[in-house]
C-alpha cells in the first residue's frame, strides 16, 4: 500500500490568504523556517494505475496537478482516480468533490449520514449525478471491515478493506438542527482504517478525544496520521479568531495532559504522524521549541508530498 500527502495543513492552508498570524506573516516574509501546505488531502494506491482518495480538499485540482501519478496522460487516457472515501461532511473534506465533476463516474463511501447530507441538503452536489454513469454511493458500516470496489478498475478489488472507527466529533455547523436531530451522532466523523495484505494504515485528521476505542484503532495500525489541528485548547481564543476551543471544534490538542502527544500510545509497531496543521499551530515552526516536542515524543510532522510504503 503506497500512501502519498498531497496536502497537510488545516482548513485555510498555510498560509491562510486572510490570516496575519506570527506563522502566517512570517512565512509571506521568509523570515521562519517552515514550509507552505495546502489543505489536507491523502491518496492511496495499490497498484501504479489506481488511487483512492482519502477525502476530497478544497485544493484538490491543484494537488492533482503536482501530482503525476494521478494525472491523465496520453498512454492513458482515463483518470486513475475513481475512488473517493469521506471521513465527515465538513467543507474541508468535501468541497473538492466539486472539482471532480466533469463527468467522471465516481465511487463515493462514507456514513448514510454524510451521504445524506450531501445528497439531501445541498443540492450544489447534485453535479455529481451528471455523469454517465452516475456517482455511486456506499454506506460504510461502523466498526466493521468491509471489501473496497473500484469499479473502472478490478485490479484494486484484491485484498482492500476498510473499516469506520467512530471518533465521536459533531456534525457541520451548516447541517440543519432538524437533519442532525435525526442522525446518529457517532456518524459524523470517523476515521479510516484502510487494511492491505495484512498492514493497516489509520487516517484521522479530526479526533475529538472523546472515547478510548480510537487509541485501539491507533495501536493495531501499521501508520496512523492523526489530528494536528491544534497546539494548545485555546490556541483560536489567543490568536483571536474563534471564541470556541479546539475541544469545542472536535479537535484534541497536541499539548497539555489529556492532549494527543501523552496518550498512552502502544510503543513500537505504529508509525505515528500529525496531519491537518493549523496555521496558527507553532509546530510548523521548524526551529520551535513545539516542534522539537512533537518529534522528541516519536512523532512525524507531515508535510506536501511525504510519502509512505507498507
Ligand atoms: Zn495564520
Amino acid at each position: 500500500m503506497r500512501i502519498r500527502v498531497l496536502g497537510s495543513a488545516a482548513g485555510g492552508g498555510f498560509p491562510q490568504w486572510n490570516c496575519s498570524c506570527p506563522n502566517c506573516s512570517s512565512l509571506r516574509g521568509g523570515s521562519v523556517k517552515a514550509r507552505p501546505r495546502t489543505q489536507a488531502q491523502v491518496a492511496v494506491s495499490s497498484g501504479p494505475s489506481s488511487w483512492f482518495l482519502l477525502n476530497a480538499s478544497p485544493d484538490l485540482r491543484q494537488q492533482i496537478l503536482a501530482t503525476p501519478e494521478l494525472s491523465v496522460t496520453s498512454s492513458s487516457p482515463g483518470s486513475p482516480i475513481s475512488t473517493i472515501l469521506l471521513t465527515s461532511a465538513e467543507v474541508d473534506c468535501v468541497m473538492g468533490l466539486l472539482h471532480l465533476r466533469e463527468f467522471h463516474p465516481l465511487h463515493i463511501y462514507s456514513t448514510l449520514s454524510v451521504r445524506r447530507i450531501l445528497t439531501e441538503e445541498n443540492s450544489l452536489f447534485r453535479v455529481l449525478t451528471r455523469s454517465n454513469p452516475p456517482v455511486r454511493w456506499d454506506t460504510l458500516p461502523l466498526d466493521r471491515l468491509i471489501p473496497l470496489v473500484a469499479p473502472s478498475s478490478p485490479s484494486a478489488k484484491d485484498g482492500f478493506f476498510c473499516k469506520a472507527v467512530p471518533l465521536l466529533g459533531g456534525f457541520p455547523d451548516y447541517v440543519s438542527d432538524l437533519l442532525k436531530g435525526s442522525f446518529p451522532p457517532e456518524e459524523a466523523v470517523i476515521g479510516l482504517q484502510l487494511v492491505h495484505k495484512e498492514k493497516r494504515f489509520l487516517y484521522a485528521p479530526s479526533v475529538s478525544g472523546l472515547g478510548e476505542d480510537w487509541q485501539r484503532s491507533v495501536d493495531e495500525s501499521d501508520l496512523a496520521l492523526l489530528d494536528g489541528t491544534f497546539w494548545k485548547d485555546d490556541e483560536l481564543i489567543q490568536a483571536k479568531r474563534s471564541r470556541r476551543t479546539a475541544r469545542d471544534m472536535g479537535h484534541l490538542p497536541l499539548s497539555g495532559e489529556r492532549g494527543l502527544l501523552k496518550r498512552p500510545f502502544r510503543l513500537g509497531k505504529t508509525k505515528r504522524v500529525i496531519i491537518h496543521i493549523n496555521n496558527t499551530n507553532p509546530v510548523l515552526n521548524e526551529e520551535s521549541p513545539e516542534h522539537r516536542a512533537v518529534r522528541e515524543a516519536g512523532w512525524e510532522i507531515a508535510y506536501d508530498g511525504m510519502e509512505f510504503n507498507l
